[in-house]
This record gives structure tokens, sequence and C-alpha cells, in this order.
């Protein structure tokens, strides 16, 4: 039998999970049940009291934890010789993340340290019992897809982008089996030491449960008034498309995409944007997306399907 698919996370749990893992797990377990083999889920740092039973909810049959000093926050370098060491101990069949910008900055080392393969924006995973692993990814900005099939031998380490998978629970499953991980980090010293955090002001928009973003159909900056007005109205946040960014109309905090932010909201209201892959893959993970757009083909309303979206418990500015 394989060894075990080992989904790994850390951060902050909104629900017991950091946002994205409840997909990773769906997808873990889909491929771990090919391969006939157990599930686990690797926690880094610190640990909400419900993660077991949320993880166990999502088939993970093992919950391994590391947790020490030199994880307590992200640190690439002790990150990526915690998970190194894990791998020796438990060498798994693949180890899967949620992508994101710190998983970006250990899979690619931590690869090199597997001797193996690192796969970014993957979006689904299969193979079997003595098959090959075959990833699926999006390539150039989400307008078309790769398949990797990977060599035997070392455990790939692959990043699934957001809303890769619905993620689905399993019925009446039991928490998961917490079991500390032991590692030696007494060596580690960060050779990257941030001296002044990033300055974040006010709420950030990848939180944002609504946005309304406009794109280059609103014709001047000044209807961007009409875009913040809109988000203010709604309680949410203002966004928008790369070109008012590149035009110098809108900070670029705002901006909604492939480089620019990736959002998760339960409304996105998206006006005057055409719906290019490099602006949904920063909001494809929307619950419901409303498009205003005076141009019926347009390819935001192949995303603007209808969805169920409930008003979040809180009051509006009237
Ligand atoms: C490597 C790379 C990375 C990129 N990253 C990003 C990214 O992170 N985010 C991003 O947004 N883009 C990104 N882009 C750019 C992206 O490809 C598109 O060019 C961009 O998203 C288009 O922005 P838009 O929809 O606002 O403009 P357009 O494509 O010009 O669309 C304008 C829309 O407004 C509609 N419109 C016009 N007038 C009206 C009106 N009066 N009322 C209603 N609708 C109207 C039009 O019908 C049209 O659909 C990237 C591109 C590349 C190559």
């Amino acid at each position: 039998m394989s060894s075990a698919v080992v989904v790994c996370t850390w951060g902050e749990a909104r629900g017991g999970l950091p946002d994205g893992i409840d997909e990773v797990l769906t997808l873990g377990r889909s491929y771990a049940g090919a391969l006939g083999t157990e599930l686990h889920l690797l926690v880094i740092g610190a640990m909400a009291d419900e993660t077991p039973a949320v993880a166990g909810s999502y088939g993970v049959a093992k919950l391994d934890r590391i947790d020490d000093a030199k994880v307590a926050g992200f640190q690439p370098d002790a990150f990526v010789e915690a998970l190194a060491q894990y791998c020796a101990q438990v060498s798994p069949t693949a180890l899967l993340l949620a992508q994101n910008l710190e998983s970006r900055l250990v899979a690619a080392r931590l690869a090199g340290r597997l001797h193996g393969a690192a796969v970014m924006n993957g979006v689904a995973i299969e193979g079997g019992e003595g098959a090959p692993v075959q990833v699926t990814a999006s390539a150039y900005g989400g307008d078309t897809r790769i398949v990797y099939e990977l060599a035997d031998g070392a455990t790939p380490v692959v990043c699934f982008i957001a809303n890769a998978a619905v993620p689905e629970a399993v019925d009446g499953a039991g928490a998961a089996e917490v079991v500390a991980a032991a590692v030696d980090l007494s060596s580690v010293e960060e050779r990257v030491k941030v001296v002044q955090e990033a300055k974040t002001e006010g709420p950030r928009l990848e939180d944002a449960e609504i946005i309304v973003s406009g794109g280059r159909g609103l014709g001047s900056k000044d209807n961007y008034k009409l875009i913040e007005e809109l988000a203010a109205a709604l309680g949410g946040m203002p966004g928008c498309s790369r070109p008012l960014v590149d035009d110098g109309w809108v900070d670029s905090a705002r901006q909604v995409g492939l480089t620019g932010k990736i959002t998760r909201p339960g409304l996105y209201v998206a006006a005057g944007i055409s719906g290019a892959s490099q602006h949904m893959a920063g909001c494809n993970a929307s619950k419901t997306i409303v498009a205003i757009n005076r141009d019926p083909d347009a390819a935001i309303f192949q995303h603007a399907a209808s969805g169920s979206w409930e008003t979040p418990s809180r009051s509006c500015p009237s």
C-alpha cells in the first residue's frame, strides 16, 4: 500500500481550517481513496481546538502536528526544514497545499530538498496504485490546462489554487487522531529577517464578504466614485480590474486578479469588467458573481451564474 497522502497547512483558521484547506482535503481524500491509502493533515504551528473534528469530517485519519517555537509564526527556513524532516520520516505519496504567498515560498524549496517536483496552480490530482501521479494545473493565467505526469520516487509538492474543488465533507466521521511529529529545528537560523512589517491600512480585500469592482467600462476615473459608493452602501469593499491600476485611477491594493488580490467573497459585483481569465483568477471563488455589462456576450456572464448567497448579519449604512 502507498504511504499516506498528506495535506499540509498553517496559519489562521476560520471554522477549524485555514482558507482553501477544505478544498485541498476534498481533492486529497479522493486521491488517497484511489491509492487505497490514508489521508493525513499536517498542521504546523498553532491549531484551533475544533481542527481535529473538522479534519475528521473531511476524511482525515490522522492529524500530524509540528509545534515548535521556531514555527510559531511563518518562517520560510524553519518551515522548509520542518517539512523536509517530516517527509523523511513519513515519505508521503504526495504533499498537498493550498496555494498562497507563503506556500509559494515553501513549495519549490521543499521540492528541491526532497529531490522531487513542485507543481503550482494545481486543480486536480489523479493516480492509482502503481500508476504515475498526474497533476492538472491551470496555465497562462487560467486560459488553459496542463497535465503533468510525475516520475515515481520522491514526494511531489503540489499547490492548489482557490476553487479547485467544491469542498465536500463525509458523513459520520469522527475526529482525526492527533499525533505529534518530532522535528529538530534547533539549528535553523532564518536567513531573511523582516525588519518592518508591510503597512496595511484598514480591512483587507481578501477578507471582504462583499466586493464591488469597477473596470475599464467605467470610462473615467471620476466614475470609480460610483463603485465606492455602492460598496459602502452594501457594507462591502471596492475593488477594480488591472487597467484602472495601470492608468493610475485606483491604488494597486484594490486590484483583483492573478497579479492582484485573490478574493473569496460571498458577493462579487463586477461593473464594466469583461471577465478576462486573469481577472477571474482573483474572484472566481466568490459564491455569487453579479455582472453589470452592456455586452451580453462578455465573458463575465459565463461566471455570473445564479447562486445562493445569504446576506451577512450586519447592518448596511443607509
Ligand atoms: C500576465 C497578466 C496578468 C494580468 N493580471 C490581471 C489582474 O490581476 N487583474 C485584472 O483585472 N487583469 C489582469 N490582467 C489584464 C487582463 O487580461 C484584462 O486585460 C483586464 O482584466 C481587462 O480589464 P477590464 O475588464 O476592466 O477591461 P476590458 O477588457 O476592456 O472590459 C471592459 C468591459 O466594460 C464593458 N463596458 C463598456 N462600457 C460599459 C458601460 N457603459 N456599461 C457597462 N459595461 C460597459 C465592456 O463591454 C467590456 O466588457 C492581466 C494580464 C496579463 C497578461
